[in-house]
């Protein structure tokens, strides 16, 4: 039961990491985080302690009496979590970027996006967050082993490393609790049009 996941939210109700029953009460108790019910009310720990299960929830016994396992927290302030490291990644690039090309502005499924070397390889350019963008095929074609300059091409936004967690990295697969689903439908809703700002 302590190593059931329980959802992690910042303090602006983003999902942004999914931890264990037992580390979502050693938040709660040190104050860093509260836990938040089905109706999006949140208590501190003895608020939680003091009042009786919530029912139909899963339990623990504790030497106060049973209380109900937490599903969802949110944290207190931005900085007590580590921000998670975004793995540098084909999938993930394409989501800082919207799926969007960066030189001509379009937007195209998977299938037919590229990874583009702003720097080229040949140039000595890295594969890194800072050198690497999301590129239509045609303009990926057309840019060639030519920096931006070279090619008369203008990125439409300077490369950097995203500041926030892609949903799809979160450990949610096998289990992703009904109680979180109000909370990731919100992320659903706005990672498609801009990154989560953690
Ligand atoms: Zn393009």
């Amino acid at each position: 039961m302590l190593n059931l996941g329980v959802l992690v939210l910042n303090r602006s109700y983003l999902p942004i990491h999914v931890t264990t029953v037992r580390r979502a009460f050693a938040l709660v108790y040190q104050d860093a985080a509260h836990i938040v019910d089905t109706e999006y009310r949140s208590y501190a720990f003895d608020e939680w302690f003091s009042q009786d299960p919530q029912p139909g929830s899963d339990t623990i016994g504790t030497s106060r009496g049973p209380i109900s396992i937490p599903r969802v927290i949110v944290l207190r302030s931005y900085d007590r979590m580590p921000r998670r490291h975004v793995r540098f990644s084909r999938a993930n690039v394409f989501a800082r970027d919207d799926h969007t090309c960066q030189y001509c502005g379009e937007r195209f499924p998977k299938g037919d996006l590229n990874l583009d070397h702003v720097v080229p390889r040949s140039h000595g350019g890295r594969s890194t967050w800072e050198n690497v963008v999301t590129s239509c095929v045609e303009c990926n074609r057309r840019k060639g082993g030519r920096t931006p300059e070279q090619a008369g091409f203008r990125l439409n936004r300077q490369p950097a490393r995203p500041r926030w967690t892609p949903l799809a990295s979160l450990p949610l697969a096998s289990h992703r609790h009904d109680a979180w689903r109000p909370f990731l439908r919100v992320v659903d809703r706005s990672e498609a049009r801009e990154p989560i700002a953690v």
